[in-house]
Formats: C-alpha cells, structure tokens, sequence
C-alpha cells in the first residue's frame, strides 16, 4: 500500500469524510483491521478563504506547495487535495513535487466516462463554475460537456458554500434550493450533475433527486485508495 498525502482543511468538514472514506474504503478491500497509511497536511482555513476571495493565487499556489513538499518529505508517495477549487493550482503543485498528484476532476470525469454521459451539470463554488480549470479541462480531455447554473444560482450556491457548509450548517432549506437548481440544470441538458464542491455531499444525497449526482469526495477518495493499493 503507497502512502497517501492529503492537503485538507478546505474545509476541515469535508477533509473529516476524506479521512473516514479513505480509511473505510481500504478496510473493505483487505479486511481485518486494516487502514490507510496516511499523512495529512490540514490548513487553517481561514487565512486560505481570504485569499482566495481577494483572487491571490499565488500565495494560495506557494502555500499548497510548501503542504506538498511537507507531506512528501513525511514519506508521501501519492498526494491528493481534499477540494475541488485549489485544484486551479494543481499543476503548479505538479510541477513542483515530485509525486503522482491524484486530480479530483480526472477522477469524477472518468466516473462520468464510466456511465456514458457526455453532458454534465457541475455545482460548487464560483470559480470552480466559472474559471476554465474545471470545466475546460473535463471538456479537453475527456469531451465531457459541462452546464453551470446561472448567475443567480451560482452566487447561491457560492454563498451556501461559503456561508454555511464550511462553518458546518447543512440547512434543509439550502439543500431544497440546491435540489431546485439540480433540476433546472437537468431541464437544460445535464445528464447528471457534478457535486463539485466537497462539502456538497454532506448536504445533498442520491435520494434528494432523481438527477444522477456525482459526489465529487467519494468518487476521489475511491481513486486514492485504486491508486494506493496499487490498482490503478
Ligand atoms: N471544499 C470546497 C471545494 O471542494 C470549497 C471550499 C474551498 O474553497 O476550498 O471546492
């Protein structure tokens, strides 16, 4: 089994369910008492969503690097960012660290390839909507169409994110605004739709919709684990 470097705390609820998710997902695969070799590296959120509101990437960039070099020089052979937005830095992270990097898009784009869909709804925060990183790379790479809400609905769902589910509030109503919004992306085309926001989960479930969802934080941490177990 490689060891698994995670950068979490982005945000620390969501890195809670990588831990756990991880950890079941190798028991279930060799039994016993078995458990992942982890090393994590959890940040402080607070200074990271400042800069990522004042569009600092740079220093966002220079700080997950430095997470990177930590956990790799901790004995990390593979490394994984608990998140989906600071994946617009991830190749710097790529071309700074010499580790495989397990990408949450490559990931959840293969999981998408794997029930042949070709036009997908993707939900999470305002730059993983609306910057290029995310949604030009599912295209590129893998063909995948992507649909985002409109202005409206992303500024909440933005904000539900920010607002609440990183302060730990999952709130019925919120997760009903969602459900709505998953509905008016599948009324324009989506096939499914991406919970491409790592708290996301935790708010909204399979069961809410009848819109195919693709969890974004157990289709990655399902790839981690192929990848430490040698699968992949
Ligand atoms: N965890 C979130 C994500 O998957 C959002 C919080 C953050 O900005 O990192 O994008």
């Amino acid at each position: 089994m490689k060891k698994i470097g995670i950068l979490g705390g982005m945000s620390w609820e969501s890195t809670a369910e990588y831990y756990r998710l991880i950890n079941q997902a190798v028991n279930k695969r060799l039994g016993g008492v078995h458990s992942a070799e982890l090393i994590m590296y959890s940040y402080d959120f607070h200074r990271l969503e400042r800069l990522l509101h004042q569009d600092k990437w740079l220093e966002i960039s220079d700080i997950l690097v430095a997470g990177a070099k930590t956990v790799k020089s901790a004995g990390a052979e593979i490394l994984a960012l608990a998140t989906n937005t600071a994946h617009k830095v991830a190749g710097d992270i790529e071309s700074q660290v010499d580790i495989p990097l397990i990408h949450i898009a490559d990931a959840t784009a293969e999981a998408i390839q794997a029930v042949e869909l070709k036009t997908v709804g993707l939900l999470g925060t305002a730059m993983t909507m609306e910057e290029e990183f995310y949604r030009v790379r599912l295209k590129e790479k893998y063909g995948i169409d992507v649909v985002i809400p409109d202005a409206n609905d992303r500024q909440y769902v933005s904000d539900v994110i920010f607002k609440e589910m990183v302060r730990g509030k999952f709130l019925k109503e919120s997760r009903d605004g969602y459900c709505e919004i998953i509905d008016k992306l599948a009324q324009d085309g989506a096939e499914g739709v991406i919970l491409g926001c790592t708290e996301i989960p935790m708010l909204v479930k399979p069961e809410d919709t009848s819109v195919k969802l693709f969890d974004t934080t157990g289709i990655h941490t399902r790839k981690i684990v192929d990848v430490a177990l040698g699968d992949d």
